[in-house]
């Protein structure tokens, strides 16, 4: 290796350090000490992200930075919390300087933006892996869970749906994609704001990185639920129009990587939501309700059902992407 994995910490890890109070030691120790509010719940959560799985083998070394940061984010997001402090274990081929300033800048501009401070991690070599754990804080009692839906209540999505995955289609089939749907595979959101407007309302919700239908399912099931959908009235980005119909609302129900918000709530709850969401404007769109019978009923306009074909994205059960 050109650097040795000291100076690699060092150059790239260590340079962002200390933007926090309640980091009493970050990088540089064997651990990190952090202070918790004694009124918070710490919540925790950890992403890995493999070359060649999931992310393609060409994307560049920023947009993984900022990706592998997102999309524990969004799993903070779910849980209604913000995130403070995160960890980074990074396993490289080579000590490649110039694919580590980029890595480092995408990956610290999403933590800026967001005021996380990275407090440790590790650095091996190997196949390009990264891995992500972040931490957040939460009022006590006031975490978002899966299993809060309740029959009646209504459900929503935040911003479009299946753009990452009309991206990623296109590229696997050797063609270019629309910058702004490249752009929401490569570099997502994470819905940090809207999940902390969640918190404490009493919402079920998800992070949808395994497509709609999936993962809407986890909600289901562990609030022993069932739900009906409205599959034409699914948010879909301009993009989407450049496939056939039936291709992109597969991408709406199927697509993962999008890292928008899916989530349950009270009829009382909407009115508030929907002004937080324009004051951070994000769209949020009604796309059913839930009731008391098992299992996700599709359902066009007309009223008619709706069969979805296939599934949502599961690692030990499909082959890899690519
Ligand atoms: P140790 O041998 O005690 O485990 P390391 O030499 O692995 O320590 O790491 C030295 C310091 O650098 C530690 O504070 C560790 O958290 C930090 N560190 C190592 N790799 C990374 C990384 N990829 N990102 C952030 N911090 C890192
Ligand atoms: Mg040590």
């Amino acid at each position: 290796m050109a650097a040795s994995e000291f100076d690699i910490i060092e150059r790239y890890f260590r340079r962002h350090a200390k933007q926090r109070d309640d980091v009493v030691l970050g990088i540089g120790d064997d651990a990190a000490l952090l202070q918790v509010p004694p009124d918070r719940q710490l919540v925790v959560a950890m992403d890995t992200l493999v070359a060649g799985r999931h992310f393609p083998p060409r994307t560049n070394a920023f947009d993984i930075g900022w990706k592998a940061l997102a999309v524990n984010l969004s799993d903070l997001a779910a849980m209604g919390a913000k995130p403070v402090w995160a960890t980074l274990s990074l396993t490289l081929p080579t000590a490649d300087e110039g694919w580590l300033e980029n890595f480092t800048n995408g990956f610290f501009q999403l933590a800026g933006r967001y005021q996380v401070e990275l407090v440790g991690g590790d650095t091996t070599r190997g196949p390009l892996s990264v891995t992500v754990q972040v931490h957040g804080l939460v009022e006590r009692g006031k975490a978002l869970r899966r299993a809060a839906a309740r029959a009646g209540q209504q459900l929503f999505v935040t911003g479009t749906l299946g753009d990452a995955a009309c991206a990623l289609q296109a590229l696997q089939a050797g063609g270019e994609a629309y910058p702004d749907l490249l752009q929401r595979l490569n570099r997502p959101e994470p819905r940090v704001d809207f999940g902390l407007a969640l918190a404490g309302t009493g919402a079920a919700a998800i992070d949808i990185s395994d497509g709609l239908l999936a993962d809407l399912g986890h909600i289901l099931d562990a609030s022993q639920c069932g739900a009906t959908l409205w599959v034409e009235r699914l948010p879909r980005a301009p993009g989407l129009d450049s496939i056939s119909d039936a291709g992109a609302l597969a991408c709406q129900l199927h697509g993962g990587d999008d890292y928008e918000l899916c989530f349950s709530v009270g009829a009382g709850q909407v009115e508030e939501l929907t002004r937080r969401a324009q004051q951070q404007q994000l769209s949020i769109t009604a796309i059913g309700v839930v009731d008391s019978q098992p299992g996700i009923r599709c359902v066009l306009d007309d009223g008619s059902t709706y069969t979805p074909q296939g599934t949502g994205f599961d690692h030990f059960r499909d082959t890899p992407d690519g």
